[in-house]
């Protein structure tokens, strides 16, 4: 079986020892590897294999509804977010997802030019055992998407959103999928801290990827910094929580960004990750952590902007290649810099939307 191997960096202190896989040899994928400087030997990260595009959007499977919850924390939740299960017996993604791929959803009817909606992505939110322990059933993490057209003050629903929302137990929905390959967790997960950032529900693939790493009996350090508008809508927040107090090793911390009264008072990702830098900062240095984004893109920027400004030489090129410019001017970075003279490495991984 192929394996992925993704460009990365180590820094120039090494890693402990280095535990096998928790994952079956069998399942090994993408290895990114990257020489990380003149000093130091040359390190891979090589990611779990992912199985791609098993239903392509033509020939999509047929799965049924068999849960549809709500999943934020309060019952009155600015936002409608729901956690909705699919059971994919009999098609061929039956055991062939892992946290960090999209399954695309078909919604009926067709678009404002006559043809078929196309497929809406979204992330699995279960392990890679699924809900049923067998890998069949997988849930996805699904905001209803309303808004107001500027133009005529007229309602905007998203099509895949509200349709998925709605379904009941025993519903039929057309399934693509599985796709990405670069957002899974490596396969010696065991020789890295993992610093999860998440806002809204950019939460789903960590939920699974949490799972799949306590299920492997990981003993590393996990820290997942969960940003949301109000504590009400926190996604999945009683199921983190009791992770945290079963692993010692597992830091559930929250970022509210719009309640002053909140225990920390507002504050964004980029903000928590600061006010945690005393802890996280040595899993930085050791060469240990690694950084997993998902959701809004805009958070790419200010969690960025908190890399360079914690993280010292010799260190933060193993995070981000920043350009001459942008290296002088962190408080300055636009948006637009992004990517361009801020650039990622691949002990980064991004899974963002605008
Ligand atoms: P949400 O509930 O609105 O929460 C987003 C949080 O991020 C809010 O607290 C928001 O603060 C904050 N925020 C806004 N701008 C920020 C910035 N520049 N830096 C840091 N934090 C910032 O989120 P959502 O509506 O669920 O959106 C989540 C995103 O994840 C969507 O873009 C979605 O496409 C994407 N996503 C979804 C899935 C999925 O499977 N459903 C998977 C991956 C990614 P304020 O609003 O108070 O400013």
């Amino acid at each position: 079986m192929s394996c992925l191997v993704v460009p990365s960096q180590e820094g120039s202190k090494a890693p402990g020892p280095v535990p096998g896989p928790l994952w079956p040899v069998g399942s090994l994928g993408v290895a990114i590897g990257v020489s990380w400087g003149m000093s130091s030997a040359s390190m891979e990260i090589q990611l779990r294999h992912a199985e791609m595009h098993i239903h392509k959007p033509a020939e999509p499977a047929t799965a049924t509804v068999v849960k549809n919850e709500a999943c934020t924390a309060g019952k009155k939740a600015a936002g409608f977010v729901r956690h909705i299960e699919l059971d994919l017996s009999g098609t061929g993604l039956a055991g062939k997802c892992i946290p960090g791929q999209s399954l695309g959803i078909l919604a009926p009817g067709v678009d404002g030019n006559g043809r078929p909606h196309k497929p809406r992505l979204y992330s699995l939110a279960s392990p890679t055992r699924g809900e049923d322990g067998h890998g069949a059933v997988h849930a996805l993490t699904v905001k209803r998407l309303i808004d107001e057209n500027p133009a005529d003050n007229s309602l905007f629903l998203g099509v895949a959103s509200n349709y998925l929302c709605g379904l009941g137990v025993g519903s039929k929905v057309q399934v693509s999928g599985p796709s990405g390959k670069r957002f899974v967790l490596p396969v010696d997960a065991g020789a890295h801290d993992f610093v999860f950032i998440a806002t809204g529900t950019g939460i789903a693939p960590f939920r699974g990827m949490l799972m799949d790493l306590f299920a492997g009996g990981y003993k590393g350090e996990i820290t997942l910094i969960m940003g949301s508008p109000y504590a009400t809508d926190l996604l999945y927040d009683g199921q983190l929580a009791q992770l945290a107090q079963e692993h010692a090793n597992f830091h559930y911390r929250t970022a509210i960004s719009r309640e002053a009264n909140a225990p920390h008072g507002k504050m964004y990702v980029q903000d928590r990750l600061a006010a945690e830098w005393p802890v996280l900062e040595s899993q930085f240095a050791s060469g240990r952590a690694l950084v997993y984004i998902c959701g809004i893109a805009g958070m790419e920027l200010g969690v960025f902007q908190q890399l360079a400004r914690a993280l010292g030489p010799g260190v933060l090129e193993q995070y981000l290649e920043l350009d001459p410019e942008a290296a002088g001017n962190i408080d300055g970075w636009t948006r637009a810099m992004i990517h361009r003279q801020v650039r990622p490495t691949r002990r980064v991984f991004l899974e963002v939307y605008a």
